[in-house]
């Protein structure tokens, strides 16, 4: 059986899982990560390093890898290695998305102009250089507004503006941001460019699907009922079935599978968050990849399966028998960091596990490493997750859970703080707020 080459970087919280789900299917598995794997040596032909950052020069390497051991199917396992992935698999002849598509979905200005394009109802947008002039930026855009890199995920450095001066406060600090080393290097160009969209009002979801020769299959519809009204945008709950009425629901993967066949995604993952109100579904993202972080673990289909089965059944052209999830309520919290600083402690984890309905709690940052809450921060303090037979009781037992956990936190000793919207900041109109 050829082989599935799995992209993902050393420090990926996906990587567990897809190798599981490639062992439960039996399929020999390269992992293709930035870093030289510790036992490549012992299992030639199991490893690959390839510089995600450099997709062209990795693909080259990939084709050149395959020419010795063949491979069946390219897999990110999550953002980083989802554009090379879609290069080598055009390399190598294998179904995936197209490049350009892949491309469009990870630049999320490129995404809003394909969108607008496609009469897709999109929130207001424009685009800035870092550099700009901001008296003339501030100027230019209606408020509120949401400021944001071109390329980042998890809501980082995603800010919203109610007037003038947080514009420049989230303009300044968002510039911070993308002018940190490993920040830089990682957008390359999109570094230099800030978006700013207006802020659309309403309920959010997460949509988890499967792409197959274009069409979309709906695997899950999360609720996020933790209102998510900035400044900073941290996610914390999400439940599924969806409480929307079915309609609603409906409405909601009608836009994404339009999203998807505008952007000219086809095959695999896609990962979709939409805001709701009284004018219909907006979509804010698409993603071609599954869910982030430890999340998927929410999920169960058929007699079991997983996500990451699913989605490695599709790229090697496997049948699946049942897409269906399973009929209990399920939920996962995604634990926000409260504060900066060196996280010293976790209390209460025990009287977690004693919660009715919540099956698991998996900390991620161990005791003694620096905290980064957002926008800056790119990590979750862990995950609790919740079974019950209705979304009500998975939602009350991931709140419970996570008020019986403490997190011991010594603030950073200088504190990162943004530097002052001046005050001197003159702009022509009338501000809302100062
Ligand atoms: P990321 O890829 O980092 O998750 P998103 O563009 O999806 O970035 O934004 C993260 C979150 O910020 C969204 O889930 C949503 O809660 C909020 N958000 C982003 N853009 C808007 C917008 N135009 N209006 C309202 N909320 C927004």
């Amino acid at each position: 059986m050829n082989r599935l080459l799995l992209l993902m970087t050393t420090t990926s919280y996906r990587a567990g899982a897809f190798l599981e789900a490639a062992e439960r299917l039996g399929l020999p598995v390269v992992v293709g990560s930035d870093r030289p794997q510790v036992l490549s040596a012992a299992k030639p032909g199991g490893s690959l390093t390839v510089d995600l950052l450099v997709p062209q020069q990795a693909s080259r390497t990939i084709a050149e890898f395959a020419k010795q051991y063949p491979i069946g199917a390219v897999v990110a396992a999550d953002d980083d290695g989802a554009i090379l992935a879609a290069m080598a698999s055009a390399a190598l002849q294998l179904r995936h998305n197209p490049v350009d598509a892949v491309s469009a979905a990870r630049n999320k200005h490129r995404m809003r102009e394909i969108l607008a394009r496609s009469g897709i109802p999109s929130p207001g947008f424009e685009r800035f250089s870092i550099d700009e002039d901001l008296g003339t930026a501030a100027r230019r855009v209606s408020l509120p507004c949401v400021l944001k890199p071109l390329f980042l995920s998890a809501s980082r450095g995603v800010i919203r503006a109610d007037d003038t001066v947080q514009f420049v406060a989230a303009f300044r600090r968002i510039v911070a941001l993308l002018r940190r080393p490993e920040v830089a290097a990682q957008g390359g160009p999109l570094a230099q460019q800030i978006l700013v969209e207006t802020f659309i009002p309403g309920a959010e979801v997460a949509l988890e699907g499967l792409l197959s020769g274009g069409n979309l299959r709906v695997l899950a519809l999360f609720d996020k009922p933790d209102p998510l009204d900035g400044p900073f945008f941290e996610e914390t709950i999400y439940v599924t079935p969806s409480r929307l009425p079915h309609p609603v629901q409906e409405a909601i993967a009608e836009c994404t599978a339009k999203v998807a066949a505008a952007l000219g995604l086809t095959d695999g993952p896609v990962h979709a968050e939409l805001r709701v109100n009284d004018q219909g579904p907006w979509m804010l993202e698409i993603a071609p990849r599954s869910i982030g972080g430890l999340c998927s673990r929410a999920l169960r289909f058929g007699a079991g399966v997983s996500l990451e089965e699913l989605i490695l059944r599709h790229a090697v052209g496997l049948e699946t028998e049942s897409f269906e999830r399973e009929r209990q309520a399920s939920g996962v919290m995604m634990i926000p960091i409260p504060q900066a600083g060196t996280l010293q402690e976790v209390l209460g984890k025990e009287e977690v596990e004693s919660v009715p309905w919540i099956e698991e709690i998996r900390l991620t940052i161990p005791v003694g490493q620096e905290v980064v809450p957002l926008p800056e921060g790119a990590r979750y303090l862990g995950f609790i997750f919740a079974r019950a037979e209705t979304p009500e009781r998975v939602e009350s037992a991931l709140r419970e859970a996570h008020r019986r956990l403490k997190f011991i936190i010594t603030p950073a000793r200088v504190p990162w703080r943004p530097k002052p919207a001046r005050r001197d900041f003159r702009v022509a109109g009338p501000r809302v707020s100062d």
